[in-house]
């Protein structure tokens, strides 16, 4: 029996992110109002899935029932659809936490999106993404009752949740028959439509086809004529039960069968990604060692929260047809966390954990299987379909710049599958391969250069570029924060060393020597500034390593440089607004002998004025590198007693 006390309804207010949500909702007047059914149904999907595996531990779960399915139903009388499954169900605390409550973060950008004119069309189409299909129901009803029994759990420890979706929702224990999840749904006045048998219908088959179970209709069938006795009488009707989707596991399916639209379909439920996929991979390993087929999508739009530390990946691992798990981390390196998809194992034990999987020999070798195939995909774009492989770069460069430094093994691939911008492109566009950048080196140049910044612009003029723009020599302009750490990670490309044109001495490379007139004059003019690197040196001992003469500034007067082996100010930079402690490290601080300010420097008599003219060309420098200084109001004053 049903505890007096506890079948006592009790009203409660939706957490304040909800109720925004449910605004939103409620006042949806955008297109594609059918996508609340989709949501629905695949929560029912999620919640058979969780049954499934909860029941590999303990088969009494399924209680005499495991025939699982979801139910579509619809009654013109009392204006209600309904969507049912007997999946796991919810207890009284799920109900208040999961109906309640939105537990994806997330919910305040979903929020902003939703409010932006322009997207919203296209933005009401990641409800799922955001963890907020559930309330998406109140899209076209006035009111919401929920019917659910948990797996397990007895008649009487039953639940109703009941709302009209504006700030609260009354919730009581109750009497639920069967396992699982209805959920009925009170249509608004212009929601009619959906009373509809082949509306749902096509609802279903466009979003739902390869939901893996079954979703069935109650439809009227006339039955057949010539097998009734009396011929004149009105043909008999019958409510028969129909499965309206595939109800197959599309991945199992050999790929002959399966039509693009359907592969499509597919990642838009896997993938909660209402945009079209880029590209797919579809493979079946058997016959060695191991057998598993994977289906892994690239998706042609980078998510809202690609770069939250909490990203989850979209690979789903299933064993023997069995789902298993979300967010796979095991199966993809990071680098290539934006693919979607399924794995789906025939060695793995069915009661695999996440800790099995960490140190799984069978796993290590799936996700070397995986990792090759969308390689193999990149590479197949980039060689056979640029314009879809750079939509790709543009969306998910960034994180396949992390690529050699987290798989070694795979380093010269996933190098051959970089784009950059470069002082020979027009603008910030990154479409520069690393083959296209040696196809067009001149014959003698032996490395490939590159300068990092913190921004296009600053990289663009940076001081150091204006030796090798004298010389016309290319340089690659990075400016994404992971640059730095894909260059500390990748040196060598086809034989050419990755060389930073603002570390080391520029001389060491063969591409850079000068001929032996410019050797000579520079010679000279080093001679007569000599003694003003030594009074440089002096005021500057505490901020810098060394003062030496420049060979690769042209028309600036100074510029800061990294020893070959210390890492650049701009790693640095990052570094330290990352919160990480770095070596303390001074730059050496190069001076150009062509420019003007030197010859004022050399004279210069006032030891205080000289000491100001040091410290400004350092400043300078510093600046111009996207640095800061130290002391800027001590800048600005030596400045301004220079300029007046
Ligand atoms: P999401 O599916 O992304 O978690 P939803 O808003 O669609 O977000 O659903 C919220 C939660 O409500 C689900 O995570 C699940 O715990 C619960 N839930 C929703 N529908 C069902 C159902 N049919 N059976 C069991 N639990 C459900
Ligand atoms: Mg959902």
């Amino acid at each position: 029996m049903v505890d007096e006390q506890q079948a006592t309804m009790q009203r409660k207010k939706f957490a304040t992110e909800t109720k925004q949500v449910l605004e939103l909702f409620a006042k949806w007047l955008y297109q594609n109002k059918e996508i609340f059914l989709r949501e629905l149904i695949s929560n029912a999907s999620d919640a058979i899935d969780k049954l499934k595996l909860g029941a590999l531990k303990d088969e009494s779960l399924f209680d005499g029932d495991s025939d699982l399915k979801i139910w579509v139903m619809y009654n013109k009388e009392t204006n209600t659809l309904t969507v049912k499954d007997n999946g796991i169900g919810m207890s009284l605390e799920e109900v208040i936490e999961n109906l309640g409550t939105i537990a994806k973060s997330g919910t305040k950008q979903f929020i902003e999106r939703m409010s932006q004119e322009q997207s919203r069309d296209a933005n009401g189409q990641l409800i799922g993404q955001f963890g907020v299909g559930f309330y998406s129901a109140f899209v076209v009803s006035e009111k919401v009752e929920v019917r659910t029994r948990k797996a397990g759990l007895s008649e009487a420890d039953g639940v109703f949740w009941s709302s009209a979706g504006v700030d609260e929702y009354d919730v009581r224990q109750d009497q639920v028959s069967q396992r699982g999840t209805e959920i009925t749904m009170y249509l608004k006045e212009d929601a009619k439509e959906f009373l509809d048998e082949f509306r749902l219908r096509k609802i279903i088959t466009t979003y739902s086809d390869h939901i893996a179970y079954p979703i069935v209709m109650f439809v009227e069938k006339t039955l057949d004529a010539d097998k009734e006795s009396d011929k004149d009488a009105e043909p008999r009707k019958e409510i028969q039960e129909e499965v309206v989707n595939q109800a197959n596991a599309i991945w199992t399916v050999p790929k002959k069968e399966i039509k693009d639209e359907e592969y499509e379909a597919f990642y838009k439920h896997v993938s909660h990604d209402f945009n079209m996929p880029l590209a797919w991979t579809h493979n079946k390993v058997e016959g060695g060692k191991l057998e598993y087929t994977s289906l892994l999508y690239i998706p042609s739009e980078a998510p809202f929260d690609l770069w939250n530390r909490e990203y989850k990946h979209g690979l789903k691992l299933y064993v023997q047809r069995v789902f298993i798990l979300d967010d796979a981390k095991n199966l993809l390196p990071t680098y290539l966390r934006f693919v979607k998809g399924v794995v789906d194992s025939n060695d793995l034990p069915l009661n695999v954990s996440r800790e099995v999987l960490q140190s799984s020999a069978t796993v290590d070798m799936i996700r070397s299987g995986c990792v090759k195939r969308v390689l193999d995909l990149l590479g197949y774009l980039a060689e056979n379909e640029p314009d879809k492989y750079q939509k790709f770069w543009d969306a998910f460069g960034a994180v396949l710049k992390e690529g050699p430094a987290e798989d070694f093994a795979n380093k010269d691939k996933i190098a051959a599958l970089l784009r950059f911008t470069s002082t020979k492109c027009d603008d910030q566009k990154q479409t520069l391969s690393l083959d296209a950048y040696i196809e067009r080196m001149a014959e003698n140049q032996e490395n490939i250069y590159y300068v990092t910044a913190d921004s296009y612009q600053s990289a663009k003029n940076s001081p150091h570029l204006e030796l090798f723009e004298n010389k016309g020599i290319e340089v690659l302009l990075l400016s994404d924060r992971v640059d730095e750490w894909l260059v500390s990670r990748l040196n060598e490309y086809q034989g050419k060393k990755l060389v930073s044109i603002s570390r080391g001495d520029v001389d060491a490379g063969e591409d850079l020597k000068l001929d032996e007139q410019e050797e000579e004059a520079l010679k000279k003019s080093e001679a007569d500034f000599e003694d003003i690197l030594k009074r440089a040196q002096d005021v500057l001992k505490d901020r810098v390593k060394e003062v030496r003469f420049s060979k690769r500034l042209k028309s600036s007067a100074s510029c800061i440089v990294a020893d070959e082996d210390e890492m650049s100010s701009n790693l640095r930079r990052m570094l330290i607004e990352s919160g990480q402690s770095v070596p303390d490290m001074k730059p050496i601080l190069e001076l150009n002998v062509k420019h003007g300010l030197l010859t004022r420097m050399k004279d210069e008599t006032q030891d205080e004025k000289f000491a100001d003219l040091a410290h400004v060309l350092l400043d300078q420098a510093i600046l111009a590198e996207g640095g800061q200084l130290d002391n800027p109001a001590a800048f600005v004053k030596r400045m301004n007693d220079l300029v007046s």
